[in-house]
């Protein structure tokens, strides 16, 4: 018996068996992994592990050891590889010109403009896709808003609403993409529980034609919802473009519902396909057909068990709130949840089971194989009447292309560090640092504009020092940091738009798992180097809890952009001309304390097994103009937002603190102030580290509320400047102390948020702790050093 570990790569084999249990065995064959699919080893990683597989026209990651579970034959034998074969032949010269351009076709409405929803009802419609299918494009199209599109999976993690443009009367939902009915991570969870349990009015289901035989499976499962639907076929650009077609007539008569090509990148067939949705989901058209399984195929065992089921359980599906056929097929399949909430009684519960067995010795398949079967071969039926195939399409040979390069046996990991490394470098020295003096010459220029027409105009000495001290010192500071900043992001953007993300988790996964992560967690992680909040969000794409929690956890010790003005204010102050060698130094000793702390993890709080890494890996895409422009404007106006905010309220408060002693009165020196004998009751634990100073104290307080307040409370209480105040050791110090310590409250809240209070609450002090002990390791190296 040969596994598909046992496979040499550019080998082609058919699947016998899928092994395994549970939620991933569902995945697998959700993914299209079923017995009689072909499937092509492309590579495997650069360090041996995970492999690359093609099915179906798409891409897959699959670890050995899931491998092994898989067992495949050389010989092609399975009706639908032939299903599969013979269409393409026989259909693809005939059909070559016959299918309409954009937002044509489209005619279909079973039921006109009978029994129309009560006017003025608010038409709740949703948008459900695979993950990468484009969902978000056509959100951001049809509503006119500017949602975050990126290229790998899952950058849509939760719900977003928006109304129709153009149409106040209809509200869309953007959903996480799903492959299946039967969901997998926690986001996934999200969109199956709206389609069941809010009820939408229509569901537009997107389906990226380039890749339309593993996106057709959701719409088969959708079809059972009994909920209206229009099919939005896009991506048509892609596929006409290489010489792919759809008979969309045909497809629409096959499928039952509205089908409308479109291109929701270029903006075509956008109108047509929201006057079909509108259309459905005001007139309550459902899908003229529910019912896929076919009396005459493979001698309608699934045909006969699917059916037996529906009549079996009809009326506990009804007080359930279940579409009918939904639950069929979910019993059918073995879903526990389902099953439960359909409250069968014992008798009902084994008549089915003896359904389902002679299902299973008839197919020669399990029960949950058989179904995937039945609608995969719906689906090939489906595409062989009405899809031209296109050859193999541009954008994929460049992506096999570029990937021999960025994922190849030899060059992955050197490029990967080569590309973060110049991401760095062009940041933070080229494009970042030259804005960064503009705007500080433009911001000290203006102070001093101020600060002389205060004195001119005799005003009052508090006010003038508010505005001067507390305004332009403070967030003026903070300010000159945006470029910086926007770059990074700008870098990460590209990364994550153009499908190089998706790759890098591809070959770190098996290092990432000797830590006890899994190659999905790389996202988060880089993300992190933006901002912990996204990065803490980005992991419900995760399947596994446990990996899930433990990434959680290790993205505070990834570098976040706002603490890159902290570095980049104590380099100019004590590290001119090596600045560069800090910044790279910092970034990689936190990448090196979070190993530690995983190895850690690892140990305590999350021993247990690495679950599975299935993912998609998408075509590289050029990253759109549009997309990455809107989010380097997203990011600086929400930097700025802080900055007149958050930041501008804490430079005020410390300049306010710091200026009055505790009995009100003005004072000069601020050492008697409220600030320095509330900070000096902490000040003694920080001495240790070289940071008893009560200064560099309420400094990291502020921290917390925002970390680039750093640097703007440091510059209002050092009036004198930092570089004579502090040694060079402190500074390296305080450096270390500000990489690791608690996140600032923005991120704190999406920790709570993901993992409730208690560890929100653990990871504040636990940061401190950590923070705590690297600098103090630091310090006492530099002492025994001989650099105090
Ligand atoms: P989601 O994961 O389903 O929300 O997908 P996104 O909207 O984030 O898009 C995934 C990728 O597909 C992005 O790189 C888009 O630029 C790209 N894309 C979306 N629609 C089209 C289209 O109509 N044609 C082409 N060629 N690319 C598209
Ligand atoms: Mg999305």
């Amino acid at each position: 018996m040969t596994t598909l570990k046992d496979i040499k790569a550019g080998e082609t084999v058919v699947v016998e068996k899928v092994g395994g249990s549970g939620a991933l065995r569902q995945h697998f064959l959700d993914m299209g992994v079923i017995p009689g699919t072909e499937l092509t080893l492309v590579k495997f990683a650069p360090m041996g592990d995970p492999m690359e597989l093609r099915l179906h026209g798409y891409e897959l990651t699959l670890r050995l050891a899931d491998a092994e579970q898989i067992e495949v034959s050389e010989r092609p034998h399975s009706t639908q590889a032939e299903v599969k074969k013979s269409s393409v032949v026989k259909k693809g010269d005939k059909r070559q010109t016959a299918h309409p351009g954009l937002g044509e076709g489209g005619k279909f409405h079973p039921k006109g403009s009978g029994d129309p929803l009560p006017e003025g009802t608010t038409l709740k419609l949703a948008l459900v896709g695979n993950q990468n299918s484009g969902k978000t494009t056509l959100f951001n199209r049809l509503t006119g808003s500017k949602q975050h599109v990126g290229n790998f999976p899952g950058v849509t993690v939760d719900r977003k609403d928006g109304v129709i443009k153009g149409h106040p009367e209809a509200v869309i939902t953007d959903l996480p993409g799903i492959y299946s009915m039967s969901p997998y991570t926690s986001e996934e969870i999200v969109s199956r529980s709206f389609v069941l349990d809010e009820k939408p009015h229509a569901i537009i289901n997107i389906v990226d034609v380039t890749n339309i035989e593993r996106n057709l499976y959701l719409t088969v499962q959708l079809l059972e919802m009994d909920i209206p639907m229009v099919v939005a076929l896009n991506m048509m650009d892609e596929l006409t473009a290489n010489g792919g077609g759809i008979d969309v007539n045909e497809m629409e008569a096959r499928l039952g519902v509205p089908v409308v090509p479109i291109s929701a990148a270029k903006n075509e067939g956008i109108e047509e396909l929201v006057s079909h949705a509108l259309h459905v989901a005001y007139y309550q058209e459902k899908p003229v057909r529910q019912d896929i399984c076919d009396r005459s195929h493979n001698g309608g065992a699934v045909h006969r068990c699917l059916h037996g089921i529906a009549h079996l359980i009809d009326d506990h599906a009804e007080s359930a709130g279940l579409p009918i056929r939904f639950a069929a097929s979910k019993v059918a399949e073995g879903d526990e949840p389902v099953i439960t909430q359909l409250g069968l009684d014992h008798n009902e519960e084994e008549t089915i089971e003896h359904i389902v067995s002679q299902l299973e010795s008839e197919r020669g398949l399990d029960r949950s194989a058989a179904i995937a079967d039945m609608r995969f071969s719906f689906i090939f039926r489906v595409c062989a009447a009405a899809v031209t195939k296109p050859h193999e399409s541009r954008e994929h040979i460049r992506s096999r292309r570029i990937d021999r390069v960025l994922t190849g046996k030899y060059t992955a990991i050197p490029l990967f560090i080569v590309i973060m490394l110049l991401i760095s470098f062009l940041s933070f020295n080229v494009i970042g640092a030259f804005l960064q003096d503009l705007i500080e010459t433009g911001v000290g220029a203006m102070t001093e504009l101020v600060d002389e027409a205060l004195t001119n105009a005799d005003v009052n000495e508090v006010i003038h020092g508010l505005i001067v001290g507390g305004l332009f010192e403070g967030v003026g500071s903070v300010l000159s940091f945006l470029p910086v900043i926007v770059t990074l992001f700008f870098f990460l953007s590209i990364l994550e738009d153009s499908g190089y993300i998706a790759r890098v988790a591809f070959f770190m996964d098996k290092m990432l798992r000797k830590i006890g992560l899994s190659g999905r967690s790389i996202v988060p992680l880089l993300i992190g180097f933006g901002c912990s909040v996204p990065a803490v969000m980005a992991t419900r794409t995760m399947p596994s809890e446990r990996d899930r929690k433990m990434t959680i956890l290790l993205t505070p010790f990834m570098s976040c952009s706002a603490k890159m003005p902290i570095y980049a204010f104590f380099v100019d102050a004590f590290f001119p001309g090596i600045g560069w060698l800090i910044y790279i130094g910092l970034y990689l000793f936190g990448v090196l304390v979070g190993i530690l702390a995983a190895c850690l993890y690892k140990k305590t709080l999350f021993k247990g097994e690495a679950v599975p890494f299935v993912m998609e890996l998408p075509n590289y895409r050029m990253p759109g103009v549009g997309n990455v422009a809107q989010l380097l404007w997203e990011k600086a106006k929400d930097f700025l937002q802080r900055a007149f905010s958050v930041i501008l309220i804490a430079s005020l408060a410390v300049w306010f603190l710091q200026s009055f002693d505790l009995g009100m009165r003005l004072t000069s020196d601020a050492g008697n102030s409220i600030l320095a004998r509330a900070a000096g009751l902490i000040a003694p634990v920080m001495a240790p580290i070289g940071l008893g100073d009560w200064r560099l104290v309420v400094s990291l307080v502020s921290g917390f509320m925002a970390k680039e307040s750093v640097v703007s409370t440091i510059e209002i209480l050092y009036t004198e400047g930092i570089g004579s105040a502090l040694t060079t050791l402190s500074a390296l110090s305080f450096l270390v102390f500000s990489l690791i310590y608690t996140p600032c409250v923005a991120a704190i809240a999406s920790i709570k948020r993901e993992l409730g209070r208690k560890w929100a609450v653990g990871v504040v002090f636990w940061q401190c702790a950590v923070a705590w002990l690297a600098a103090f390791l630091v310090h006492l190296a530099g002492v025994l050093l001989g650099a105090a």
